[in-house]
Order: structure tokens, then sequence, then C-alpha cells
């Protein structure tokens, strides 16, 4: 553990050594009634907007005013092709290859298509296992899904519980189910960073295990895109999602990032949910044509996208392309460590961090659980202009963002949350 120190000068030293941070002031940070910066730690559930996404928006707004549909193929990014601009940075941030990587739809609707692909029930092998505390849209996701194919979803559905008294999900345990239940389960889908918890999970490994007992395995990155160093292609795992508007700045509600790995790339065999933007495309408008799959990851898009997301897409791959996870991941961790070391000091019975305290299984979110759930302390730390979020039970999740937040905003935090539980 570097040697970590109290005080706020031990903070503006840190962020003077730090050489990402000249890249807080490419983002607009929100503000409080009186024009001072506030303490963003949400990254985790929206991300900042970077002040370069308005130039890219307007780029293909002024395209659109002056060319119409002649912009499909004069716009300066032309939009037929306008996705794959996205493609290789997006592949290099999720440990990918361009083949295996596509931005299209929203995060749920592409869980949605992917288990149309991955998960194929079969009378004896039906069932879904999912982390117990999985984000709530994947589990409505996954027990529509064992609906619509005729199973009974709580039946169908096997959790991945953490222990009695315990917060993380125990690798033991999910041995013990595949090793009881592996051949009644067609899907394993594990959230790759768990969003209550923060716990990173090691894909490689719940892939190889899922696998050897024959299951396909999905995961959903929501929380890892842009937070972790995820090694997609090397875990193996069958597909992935993520949506680009957490730690990806994308802007509220934008597009999905979807992985389906290079071994599933030529099978025209799978099944899938197709459109025009699924096919060939040299022959797309063609019109009268046979569906001719694309293959790779493009072989499941539907439509052609909406650009002005993917502008907004572009403008954040370029930083991150920019930076690089590497150096993020750096400073994540020192950011986060810090951000641990400094709650940890405060030596505070009513609060307990409950993400891994391991470097390689968190990202920067760190979850702090408050005694009898008083809601109170988020209330009282959000009035003092700290934003970080409240989930029910008894969480308030923080994510000091390596890309904006400096050692500074992590100090502030930590001296209003000594002043909140004073209080
Ligand atoms: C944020 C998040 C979602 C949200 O899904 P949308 O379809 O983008 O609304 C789903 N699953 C996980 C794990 C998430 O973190």
């Amino acid at each position: 553990m570097p040697n970590y120190k109290s005080g706020l000068e031990f903070a503006l030293e840190q962020d003077k050594l730090d050489p990402l941070r000249k890249y807080r002031e490419q983002f607009h940070i929100p503000k409080n009634k009186t024009g001072e910066d506030l303490i963003y730690l949400c990254g985790n559930s929206l991300g900042l907007q970077p002040k370069s996404t308005k130039e890219y928006i307007n780029q293909e707004l002024e395209d659109w005013a002056n060319l119409g549909v002649e912009g499909h193929t004069e716009a300066k990014n032309p939009w037929l092709p306008y996705h794959e601009f996205l493609t290789e940075s997006m592949a290099k941030l999720v440990g990918a290859k361009p083949l295996e990587v596509v931005v299209m739809n929203t995060l749920t609707a592409n869980l949605h298509f992917m288990m149309v692909s991955f998960y194929k029930p079969t009378p004896k092998r039906y069932k879904i296992l999912i982390e117990a505390d999985a984000f709530p849209s994947d589990k409505y996701a996954v027990e529509s899904q064992l609906r619509h194919h005729g199973y009974d979803d709580k039946e169908g559905l096997i959790l991945w519980k953490a222990r009695e008294g315990e917060e993380l999900a125990n690798y033991d345990d999910l041995e013990a189910i595949l090793k009881a239940h592996g051949d009644e389960i067609a899907l394993v889908m594990i959230g790759g960073v768990n969003y209550y918890t923060g716990q990173y999970f090691d894909l490689k490994r719940i892939a190889d295990l899922g696998h050897s007992y024959g299951c396909m395995v999905g995961f959903d990155c929501a929380h890892g895109a842009g937070n972790v160093q995820l090694n997609l292609h090397e875990s193996g795992a069958d597909f992935a999602v993520w949506c680009t508007y957490k730690y990806l700045n994308s802007g509220p509600g934008s597009l999905s990032g979807c992985f389906v790995h290079e071994k599933h790339a030529h099978d025209k065999t799978l099944n899938r949910f197709t459109g025009w933007w699924s096919h060939n495309k040299q022959t797309r408008f063609n019109m009268r044509h046979e569906f001719d799959v694309l293959p790779g990851a493009e072989g499941w898009q539907l439509s052609n996208p909406p650009i002005l997301s993917m502008a907004a897409i572009k403008a954040s791959l370029d930083i991150f392309n920019e930076v690089g996870i590497e150096a993020l991941t750096k400073k994540s961790r020192l950011l986060t460590g810090y951000f641990e070391f400094l709650i940890s000091s405060l030596n505070n019975q009513d609060i307990k961090i409950i993400t891994p305290l391991e470097d390689s299984q968190r990202g920067c979110q760190l979850s702090i659980q408050v005694k009898n759930a008083d809601k109170t302390l988020h209330n009282k730390l959000t009035e003092a202009g700290v934003i970080s979020d409240w989930r029910e039970p008894d969480v308030i999740r923080c994510a000091p963002v390596p890309l904006y937040n400096s050692f500074e905003d992590v100090y502030n935090m930590v001296e209003k949350l000594k002043v909140c539980l004073n209080d």
C-alpha cells in the first residue's frame, strides 16, 4: 500500500504529481448555488460531460442541416459507417478484438438480444445463474427470458448469494452451485463489477468454470467498462454488454456496447434477431436480397443507429484513447486506496466499507454500508455538496473517477463525512 498521509497537504501534493490532472478541466463539473464545484462521486451512475461533446454533436447537427440525407455518405464523419468509428477504441478499452465489439441499442435491450442467441434452454438444461444482488434490470431481463421460454422464473433462476453475515460473493460457493446444478444451467450471467458492492469478479475464472459445466457465460460490464481493465477476449466469455453513460461519460440513456466472442463470429447457425443492419453492407440497400449476416458482433445490429448519441460516445472514447486504460487504472488504484485509507482512519463504527479491499477485486467505487440503514447520513452529505448515491437497503456508493476526480475531492469528501457522522 502506498504511504498515504492524512491532511490536506498530502492531497494537494498528489494532485500536483498526478499525470492525469489536466483531464479534470476537460469536463463540466456540476456546481452548487454559489458556483463552487460539487464533490461529484457519482460517475458510476452518470459520468460527467466532456467539454468536447458539444462540438462532436454540433458537427452532426450541422451536417444534417447542410446535407440532409446526403450526410449518410457526405458528412465529415459519414453516418452509414459511423458505428465503425467507435469500434476500435471501444474494443481496446474492453480488451477485445474489433470483430468482437459493436456499439448499438441500449444495455438491457442488448442483454435480451444476446440471450436470444446464447440462452438456449432444453428441457434438461434451462436454468440461469446470476449473482444474488444483480442489478434489477438484469434480474428482470433474465426472469422474463425464463418465462418467455415457458419456465417458472423462480424455479429456473439460481442465485449466487453471499454467505450469511458476508457481503461479497465467494467463488467456492459458485463452484459448489455448479457442481450440484451445472448440468441444469444453460446460462451464467454475472455483473462483471457488481453495482452494489463494487466487487470486480474474476471473469476468466467464472467463464472457465461455467464452460467446464457446459454453460454459456455472459457478463454485464456496465460498471466495468471505462473503470477496470476488462480483458473480455481473454476471459473467454461468450458475450458481454455494457452501457456508455456511466464511466464512459456519453450522456443519459446513451447507447450500449456489446461483445460477442470471436469463437462465435462466423457461426451463421446461431439463432438471433436481425434487421437490415445485421445484413451484408455491400447488399444492404438492394432491399430484395436473401438475408446475409455480417460476421462478428456487427451481425447482431438491427437498426441504423442514432448518430447524435454516437457522436457523444466518440467524444468520450477519443479521451479514453488518449489517456489509456492502463494510466487510468494506475491513478484509480491510488485514488481509491487513498479514499479507503481516509475512511478507515475515521475509525467510525457506524460505517463500514463492503467493497473488496484488494485492488484487483474492485474498480474505483467504494460502497459504504451505514449502520441501521440510516439514510440521513446520505442526505446530509448531499446537503454538504457531496454527490454520491444511496442504494437500498443500506449503502452509500461513491466513485472517485480517475479521469476527473482529484485527491482533493476525496479529502474534502471525507472531511464532510466526518462532520456528518458527528452531527
Ligand atoms: C446501469 C445498469 C443497467 C441499466 O440498464 P439500461 O438498459 O441502460 O437502462 C443495467 N444493468 C446494470 C448491471 C447496470 O449497471
